[in-house]
């Protein structure tokens, strides 16, 4: 038994933003995951085509980032970035596909939520989540779809694409922590309020945003601590698990610094993500990051994808 992980170095952009490690973390996360012997699956996201993205967005505005003459959503007109978004998207919906009643799957992507129908931000392009909620929607795979948005930060993307796309928006359910500062146990009892929403909308899947940018210590959230962030995926998991609803997971934000791969105690957070899915579906849970020599054993595995 193991978990499918959505990833291939086609979906990593390089330093496309000095402030966010978004388009770089897929890889120091796979990388993580591979050498502390996570019971995981690596499958290759599909690039999108241009139709598949242009379910949760205005035409114009793909081609004309695709072809890198407007800006994406770090403010850059990077080709390697315009080159990437195909994946992320791609990896998005590939993990809904691999998800499961019995197991939940991840994609290792960021920067969905604040993209709009016809203009990206804060480090967004393409909204992957609207993106593969469309998909699934259209092409029968669902009939109704949750989005739970566990972000420091508010979807305001999800919530615009969805008033464009008045058809779909009776079929999903978003909901999102961001935009208030419930902290600590006031935001695990705001998390629990939303999964009762979600068991009464009864949706085929969740696409789960796990994002580490709540963490108390992080220069954009200061909201929870790290056990509280591993309570808040502990319920997510023992949810979509006791309600055989599958998940899609992916990383979202995260913007502390510091260590061997520059980002670890981002890091530590999203392989905390992974042991609480590890433990909510009945797989071995590696030791966590600190029990480990991490730094020395980094350079050993990263030119395998
Ligand atoms: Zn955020």
């Amino acid at each position: 038994m193991t978990i499918p992980v959505l990833y291939s170095h086609h979906q990593t952009a390089q330093n496309p933003s000095s402030f966010s490690p978004s388009a770089a973390k897929p890889s120091i996360v796979a990388a993580a995951l591979l050498e502390q012997g996570y019971p995981v699956a690596f499958q290759r996201p599909r690039p999108l085509l241009f139709s598949e993205l242009c379910r949760a967005h205005d035409p114009a505005y793909v081609q004309r980032v695709l072809s890198c003459q407007e800006p994406n959503g770090f403010g850059n007109q990077d080709p390697d970035v315009a080159r990437s978004l195909p994946y992320t998207s791609g990896s998005m919906l590939g993990a809904a596909l691999a998800a499961t009643p019995g197991m939940p799957a991840a994609s290792l992507t960021s920067g969905f939520h604040h993209a709009c129908w016809s203009q990206g931000g804060g480090f967004c392009t393409f909204n992957g989540l609207m993106i593969t909620a469309a998909a699934l929607l259209a092409t029968g795979k669902a009939d109704r779809v949750a989005i739970l948005d566990c972000d420091a930060h508010y979807g305001n993307g999800t919530d615009d694409i969805l008033h464009h796309r008045l058809d779909l928006a009776p079929r999903i359910i978003h909901r999102t922590m961001g935009g208030s500062r419930s902290q600590g146990s006031r935001y695990l009892s705001k998390l629990r309020v939303f999964l009762a929403d979600i068991r009464s909308f009864n949706p085929d899947i969740i696409l789960y945003q796990a994002g580490a940018d709540p963490h108390i210590s992080d220069p954009l959230g200061g909201v929870i601590t790290t056990e509280e962030m591993a309570q808040r995926d502990r319920m997510v998991f023992e949810f979509a698990r006791d309600g055989g609803f599958p998940l899609a997971w992916n990383l979202a934000g995260g913007y502390q610094r510091g260590g061997a791969t520059g980002i670890d105690p981002v890091l530590a957070l999203h392989l905390n993500t992974f042991r609480e899915a590890c433990r909510a579906y009945g797989l071995s849970v590696p030791p966590a990051m600190s029990d480990v020599t991490w730094g020395a054993q980094r350079s050993h595995s990263e030119d395998r994808w």
